[in-house]
């Protein structure tokens, strides 16, 4: 490729390890909930870089904190600590049931963190057995080996075994398989609140109490996957919140850093001083620039006026969604909590959802699926309510086109 041409979709065939089939455009600019591409075509993202644009694109107050940070100390390494990882943990600390907080760059290695100390809790337990970790069908936890494996979509890892051992796995919202899984061995049970590339499933709340019983009997660790659910998306800070139980781990990234990269598992003291000092890290957790970005997006959005907000847009798309479902009749249901919004597909239109969402990009819009099923909308916590009906207009005409082909 020549230094100086503008590099097109052409070059990811060329250039790119083929795990993904982006779409055929390329955004160059975004603004708030509008993107452009390089032919300057405008889109509305419902997309939200998958539940991570928390504040749309180029807030002033993520980019304030970028340029400052940036001009200042970018990266230190964990030889010394530093002034924004500390004002990010109190944050965290503060906000939630969590009294400390280990910092990484992603969520799959929030989840590898939180998943190794619970062997380290079952190790110290003083049981060589008490190693088993229960995870549940549809879950998804990242792509690393330990996450893959703990995530519920064998499509995703059979192919990398041998794969670690020690992990079961239940079907979702199943309390008695849950009851009859969970014993003595069992280190941790590990439970995403909405299930979110499974299909956008809520736990019902009988459920998760139950697995809170459980794990108190037996002396496992409950982690709550939230790094999709977490940091505003539900309109609570953390969707525990809206549910009357509380986990001992959690783990959040995605909308943490607004779309600089960080992630996080905060825990508790008691769970927190099992890992000791050379147990586990990571070179850039925590670093100035990341640490700097997250504080100012988990601040913005840890309000009423924001995480209400979220509220209100979460109505106004149902009653949208509803409207196109009255005209066009393709959905069986529209669920999720506040802005992890999820199309089903009726059976007839079983697996079309990707080809819905490629017609919404023509229509100039951002949407997501959440398997072959589903279409999912997680847009900016922060979208305007203008951009969301100008976008679900565009949804319309996308069906439109959809039912009519
Ligand atoms: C996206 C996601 C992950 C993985 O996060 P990465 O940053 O891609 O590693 C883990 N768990 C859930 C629930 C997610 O939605």
């Amino acid at each position: 490729m020549n230094q100086n041409s503008q590099p097109n979709r052409q070059d990811f065939n060329q250039y790119m390890v083929p795990v993904f089939a982006p779409a055929q455009f390329i955004p160059v600019r975004g603004e708030g909930s509008r993107l452009w591409d390089q032919q300057g075509k405008e889109y509305i993202d419902f997309a939200g870089g998958i539940a991570v644009n928390a504040l749309g694109h180029a807030h002033p107050v993520a980019v304030k904190a970028l340029v400052e940070q940036g001009q200042k100390l970018w990266h230190i390494g964990n030889g010394y600590t530093n002034e924004p990882v500390l004002t990010l943990a109190k944050q965290l600390v503060e906000s939630t049931f969590a009294d400390k907080v280990f910092f990484c760059n992603s969520g799959a290695e929030a989840n590898e963190a939180a998943l190794k100390l619970a062997r380290k809790v079952g190790l110290l337990s003083g049981s060589a057995r008490k190693n088993k970790i229960i995870a549940f069908k549809n879950a998804f936890h990242g792509r690393t080996l330990f996450t893959v494996s703990a995530g519920g979509q064998p499509k995703y890892s059979q192919d990398f075994a041998p794969l670690p051992e020690g992990i079961q796995h239940l079907p979702f919202n199943d309390l008695d398989a849950a009851r009859a899984a969970i014993d003595a061995d069992t280190c941790a049970v590990i439970v995403e609140p909405i299930q979110g590339e499974g299909g956008v499933i809520t736990a019902d709340p009988e459920f998760l109490k139950g697995l809170r019983e459980l794990c108190d009997q037996h002396g496992a660790v409950l982690i709550f996957d939230e790094v999709q659910t977490g940091v505003g998306r539900t309109g609570a800070l953390y969707a525990y919140m809206n549910t009357e139980v509380t986990p001992d781990i959690l783990t959040t990234a995605k909308a943490l850093g607004g779309g600089f990269p960080i992630g996080a598992m905060i825990t508790t003291d008691k769970y927190a001083n099992m890992y000791a000092v050379g147990d586990h890290g990571t070179t850039y957790g925590g670093n100035p620039l990341a640490s700097a970005v997250a504080n100012a997006v988990f601040g913005f959005i840890n309000t009423p006026e924001v995480l209400n907000g979220v509220r209100t847009r979460a109505q106004i798309f149902a009653e949208g969604l509803k409207r196109l479902n009255e005209r066009f009749g393709l959905f069986e249901e529209v669920r999720g909590q506040g802005l992890l919004i999820g199309c089903v597909l009726k059976a007839e239109y079983a697996g079309k959802a990707k080809d819905i969402v490629t017609l919404a990009g023509e229509e100039g819009l951002l949407a997501l699926v959440a398997g072959p099923n589903v279409v999912r909308f997680t847009p900016s916590l922060i979208i305007p309510e203008a951009d969301i009906e100008a976008g679900l207009q565009r949804f319309e005409r996308a069906l439109a086109r959809f039912v009519g082909a």
